[in-house]
């Protein structure tokens, strides 16, 4: 697959969509956690958080919380969602595996900051979503996939970067063998209701683990996580 920027939100539409003061003040909260670089603080001033929830929960998009996304799912915190971008570390060059697209604001975000994102949702009414929503702001470098993510993706394999964003009880054989030599993958590991954030570097057949902040996902589900509730 060729080298391809991403197209991203056009024209920056944020400056004028009514909407900036909040995503200001997200920033300026996100800021004051620590919780992400200038880079980032960037994209999450400019990405339209709103168009990614029902419209009555607009206002609720730019507070810090998570929100339900509709299939019993969530859009997680944006500090959570800045933590795991910070923790996965996405270059301009990269190309992500992204399982558990959700809403695709985290899609969105790592489309921002790389070459190309690989996407894997396994409730279909949230990938359709996402795919329309991402396809309307302009992006050019997100695929979709709709199924078990946890097995990866292994025609588009090796990942750059590979970014689990529900809860898993152990880490996924399948997507280590899909990370690049040099790569990293970040996955909540531990019980359904509480895991820690595992960040896992690649190097050669060496593959060195991290753990992090404890944090509350919902569960992955399928051949590799939790049975289907
Ligand atoms: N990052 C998303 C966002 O910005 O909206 C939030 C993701 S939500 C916390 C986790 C998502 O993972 C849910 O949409 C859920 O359906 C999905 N999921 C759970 N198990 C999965 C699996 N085995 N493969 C793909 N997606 C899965």
């Amino acid at each position: 697959m060729p080298h391809h920027r991403n197209a991203g939100i056009e024209g920056a539409p944020g400056r004028t969509d009514g909407w900036q003061g909040r995503r200001d003040g997200m920033v300026s909260r996100l800021s004051a956690e620590d919780a992400c670089s200038e880079r980032l603080l960037a994209v999450f001033a400019r990405l339209p958080r709103h168009r990614f929830v029902d419209p009555g929960l607009s206002e609720a998009a730019y507070k810090l919380d998570s929100l339900p996304i509709g299939s019993g799912q969530t859009i997680s915190s944006a500090a959570t969602q800045a933590r795991m971008t910070e923790l996965l570390d996405p270059r301009s060059r990269n190309r992500i595996l992204e399982v558990g697209t959700g809403s695709g604001y985290q899609t969105a975000l790592l489309a921002e900051l790389s070459a190309w994102v690989f996407t894997i949702e396994v409730i279909e009414a949230l990938a359709a979503r996402a795919k329309d929503l991402l396809g309307t702001l302009g992006y050019r470098n997100v695929l979709f996939r709709t199924g078990d993510g946890a097995i990866g993706w292994r025609e588009a394999a090796p990942f750059d970067r590979i970014l689990v964003t529900a809860g898993a009880p152990r880490l996924p054989d399948g997507l280590l063998s899909q990370l690049a030599d040099g790569g990293r993958l970040v996955c909540p590991v531990g019980q359904a209701d509480r895991q820690e954030l595992v960040v896992i570097e690649r190097s050669g057949d060496r593959f060195s683990s991290k753990t992090n902040d404890t944090c509350r996902f919902v569960p992955l589900i399928g051949a590799e996580g939790w049975p289907c509730p």
